[in-house]
């Protein structure tokens, strides 16, 4: 933790005195733990900022983040600086009573209350859930700001990305697609991937982004949604993501025939390597389907031939059944995504010519009603 109170009651923050300074004071003076009111020592290391820590594991060093790594500090550090830099009401590491919960920053904004939680180890989905819980009780607005996991995904420009389970949880889902902003102090940037087109299992397309801390403004900026020029690429990418798909299948599919996708596609009388236009098309709340949606749309086609009928033609009974035939979770995101594909299929069916598939989907994702 960055703050304590010292003897005299007053909230000491050693990151703003020089290691010399801190020394001094660690002879002087007493500190204590601003939620549990049990003595803290102050650390100095060269390595990590300066900080205090528990002289023994208790209740509030598990339940406070204890153990906290440079980046966490470093991140604390600079997104409070930036935060009173830009005027803003902001604690540092308060301790909130009511909610028992000691949030790395909490900003007022008229009248409003932001906890802002900046992440940098994994987290179980419960105490994720429990402290959002607990500040939503509260009318505090939980914001989770995760570090940028390390790698090529922080390149700027549009390009498939993996993104783990406990990331797809902190999505901001309040635009057409979702996005994802993370914070990476070791730039002193914030990453967006913004416009997130989901492929398969953790398989995604976006647009990245990065701002410069100064650059930033809080609450933080909305992404925009990418352009049709943009989806081009999008399209590009999500097309060769399903051949590759559909070549590696084959090739190494052990179930042979078994394989329902291989079966089906042979049954259709459909080439795996020349599969046509209406198969492979991303709709939305397709997330909640973790095939690749060239596979799961193939099986929803001979599914339907089946009964006889086309996609847009199932009822939801039988939608749920094709999900259950094919061990697909069914929930109501999963029935609209079939139900998106269905209205999808139907337009191109009627409106052939009118716009390409591209287009379509692009319309369909974003939403925008079409103009004749
Ligand atoms: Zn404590």
């Amino acid at each position: 933790m960055l703050i304590a109170y010292n003897n005299q009651q007053q909230l000491f923050l050693p990151y703003q005195y020089t290691r010399k300074a801190l020394q001094r004071y660690r002879r002087q003076m007493k500190f204590y733990c601003p939620q549990c009111l049990e003595q803290v020592q102050l650390k100095i290391g060269n390595y990590n900022i300066p900080h205090f820590a528990h002289f023994t594991k208790n209740q509030c060093s598990q339940l406070f983040a204890e153990g906290e790594s440079k980046i966490h500090l470093q991140g604390k550090v600079q997104l409070y600086e930036w935060l009173q830099k830009h005027g803003h009401q902001v604690k540092l590491e308060p301790y909130l009573k009511e909610v028992s919960q000691r949030p790395d920053l909490l900003v007022t904004l008229d009248k409003e209350q932001f906890a802002v939680e900046f992440q940098c180890s994994t987290i179980s989905h419960e105490k994720w859930h429990q402290r959002t819980m607990g500040y939503e009780r509260n009318d505090i607005q939980a914001i989770w700001l995760f570090q940028t996991p390390q790698g090529k995904e922080a390149v700027n420009g549009i390009r498939k990305i993996r993104i783990s389970p406990l990331l797809q949880k902190a999505f901001i889902t309040t635009t057409d697609l979702p996005y994802l902003l993370t914070y990476n102090p070791v730039t002193a940037q914030f990453v967006y991937w913004t416009n997130l087109l989901h492929v398969h299992g953790h398989t995604f397309i976006g647009k990245v982004q990065k701002i410069s801390v100064d650059l930033q403004h809080f609450p933080f900026y909305r992404p925009q949604r990418i352009t049709p020029e943009e989806f081009q690429r999008y399209w590009q990418l999500y097309k060769q993501t399903c051949r590759q798909f559909a070549h590696s299948r084959l090739l190494h599919s052990k179930k042979g025939a078994q394989d329902p996708f291989l079966r089906n596609c042979y049954e259709l009388n459909l080439s795996l390597t020349a599969l046509p236009p209406y198969i492979g098309i991303p709709v939305k709340e397709g997330a909640a389907i973790p095939l690749f949606t060239s596979e799961w749309q193939i099986m929803l086609f001979y599914f339907s031939k089946q009964l006889g009928r086309l996609p847009f033609e199932l009822t939801k009974g039988q939608m749920e059944n094709f999900l259950c035939k094919h061990q697909l979770e069914v929930t109501e995101q999963a029935l609209r995504a079939i139900q998106n594909y269905g209205y999808l299929l139907k337009r191109m069916h009627h409106e052939d010519g009118l716009l390409d598939n591209c287009e379509q989907v692009y319309v369909h994702l974003f939403a925008i009603a079409t103009i004749y």
